[in-house]
């Protein structure tokens, strides 16, 4: 995988980029809640919502899990972040 922008030790780590399993994020489905975009926990593969959903859910499952890198889960997004280091990186 050939990685540009602020790679960190984390985004070097992943070899496969995890994609979602399902176009939806797991937890606003069980609350019935709606999402803006969606991102894929890199450590777990777990799919959740970013942060201008209204539950922010992929960061609470960084914040909670200690899991560092999500990718865009959007279709045609390339991308990778690492919550620790705040490093975005395009693949
Ligand atoms: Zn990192
Ligand atoms: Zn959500
Ligand atoms: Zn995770």
């Amino acid at each position: 995988m050939a990685l540009s922008g602020d790679v960190c030790d984390h985004i070097r780590a992943v070899g496969e980029v995890k994609g979602p399993k399902r176009r939806e994020c797991e937890e606003c489905v069980k609350i019935g809640s709606a999402w803006m975009h969606l991102r894929t926990c890199q450590e777990c593969g777990v799919t959740l919502c970013c942060d201008n959903s209204p539950n922010r859910h992929a960061t609470k499952h960084a914040h909670a899990s200690g899991h560092a890198v999500i990718a865009s889960a959007e279709p045609g997004e390339r991308w990778l972040y690492c919550y620790p280091d705040d490093a975005f990186a395009e693949y």
